[in-house]
């Protein structure tokens, strides 16, 4: 099981991984450069430092734009990216992130779930796009959890959405995963009112993560550390 973090948010680094920690777990944290990161990398340094995996989720959080979405600025809507542009912003996203913690190998996260950029004849598939700069990249949401095959495309990971998920049905999720041998990746964003629009409260998260420490049969690891386990290096 991947615990993934999206955003950038300080309750990321104040509370998810110290309470992570506490445990004997590590997360996956995947930062959009242009936002906290860039102002103030030093948290960001010493999570990763305490074992955390710092993650690509782009320099500026594009999104394809849908109705509704006001707060998307049209220069950042992925139906007008290039694949030029989007292959050499997740780069210099990448040369950021290995100026904070110095790993030299990476995972992204699709931003929105959204796994194209580019209209009609131009649509394009981001993990065609970026797959030589990463280990691995959590793409769609399908809530489901992952059936570890030989074949398994390590750039195209489904996830399960956790925000605002009760503790019953994230445990439910875990030990059904448990059971089918599968790999479960968690995405969260907030943690507690007020931190992101999708959160989690803090006493769920904690009562998870009690769950995984005391279930001795559940592998709780980094995404990059699966992934190159599920690769065989
Ligand atoms: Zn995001």
């Amino acid at each position: 099981m991947s615990l993934t973090f999206d955003d950038a948010l300080p309750v990321h680094h104040e509370l998810a991984g110290p309470a992570l920690e506490a445990r004997g777990l590590r997360g996956s944290f995947y930062l959009h450069i242009a936002t906290a990161p860039s102002r103030d990398p030093l948290p960001w340094r010493a999570l990763a430092a305490r074992g955390h995996e710092l993650g690509n989720h782009t320099l500026f959080h594009p999104c394809r734009g849908r109705p509704g979405w006001d707060w998307l600025d049209p220069a950042f809507d992925l139906r007008r990216y290039t694949p030029l542009r989007f292959q050499q912003e997740v780069r210099v996203a990448n040369a950021f992130l290995t100026l904070i913690d110095g790993r030299p190998e990476r995972t992204f996260a699709c931003t929105c779930y959204d796994t194209h950029l580019g209209q009609g004849r131009n649509r394009a598939a981001i993990a065609e796009l970026i797959r030589s700069d990463f280990v691995a990249a959590r793409g769609r949401r399908t809530d489901k959890p992952i059936t570890v095959t030989a074949d398994l495309d390590l750039m195209n990971l489904d996830c399960l959405e956790a925000d605002g998920l009760p503790l019953a049905a994230l445990v439910d999720a875990v030990d059904e995963t448990r059971d089918r041998g599968g790999w479960l990746i968690a995405v969260f964003h907030g943690i507690g009112s007020g931190t992101h629009h999708l959160f989690s409260e803090p006493t769920t998260l904690n009562a998870l993560l009690d769950h995984l420490a005391a279930a001795r049969d559940v592998w709780v690891a980094p995404l990059i550390e699966i992934a190159k386990w599920v690769r065989g290096g």
